[in-house]
């Protein structure tokens, strides 16, 4: 009987595994429950998932400023109204200003929302109240304190039952000044805001 055919050889192991490997053997990118992440973890996590595809960097130059150009032209402030600025809250969403063109639509529920415009008289009364709202709202989350009320107390900074400026309670981004404030003035501090989201780097 003639002898068995021997076994090839054993290809030597490459230096470096994952470059040998057939595509099919290659690690998978890591699958994201979208469903369970909150708002503050989607970016993390769409970091690591992409981390094996592309680098470091390119990850900085495209997920960041595609997520900075989806917010800055969805943003959803919060549907509520303090005193008199909110009058001027509500005209800018009528048929003149139409803010709705720069993607601002605003929401009923605190969990729905991106943006909180303080928008008149903050008493110590309804200062818990609006830190629960602000504190409700997901990640990430910006303030715009319209009008002099909301900024510095505005006409009643004296009074022993006003806050003497809404960021002694939450963190402000964009001020706009005026008593109240026109329609054009909360337009002009929105887009100062889609400025600085523009610019975010974490
Ligand atoms: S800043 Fe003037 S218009 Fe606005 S809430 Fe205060 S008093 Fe009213």
């Amino acid at each position: 009987m003639s002898e068995p055919a021997t076994a090839p050889a054993i290809a030597a192991a490459p230096s470096s595994e994952a470059a040998e490997l057939p595509m099919a053997d290659r690690p998978a990118v890591p699958f994201i429950e979208i469903e369970t992440l909150r708002a503050r973890e989607f970016i993390p996590a769409a970091k690591e998932a992409l981390s094996d595809m592309i680098g470091e960097q390119a990850q900085g130059k495209l997920i960041r400023p595609v997520f900075n150009w989806a917010g800055r032209n969805s943003l959803f402030p919060l549907h509520w109204g303090l005193a008199c600025c909110a009058i001027e809250f509500a005209a800018a969403f009528g048929a003149r200003w139409d803010a709705e063109r720069f993607g601002v639509v605003p929401r009923s529920s605190p969990r729905q929302c991106d943006l909180l415009i303080v928008n008149g008289t903050v008493t110590w009364k309804v200062a818990h109240k609006l830190i629960t709202l602000y504190e409700q709202m997901p990640e990430p989350k910006w303030v715009i304190a319209m009008g002099n009320c909301a900024t510095g107390g505005g006409p009643f900074r004296t009074a022993y039952s006003v806050v003497p400026g809404v960021d002694k309670l939450v963190p402000v981004d964009v001020y706009i000044a005026g008593c109240p404030p026109r329609p054009e003035a909360m337009l002009d501090g929105i887009l100062k805001l889609e400025t600085l989201i523009r610019e975010r780097r974490e």
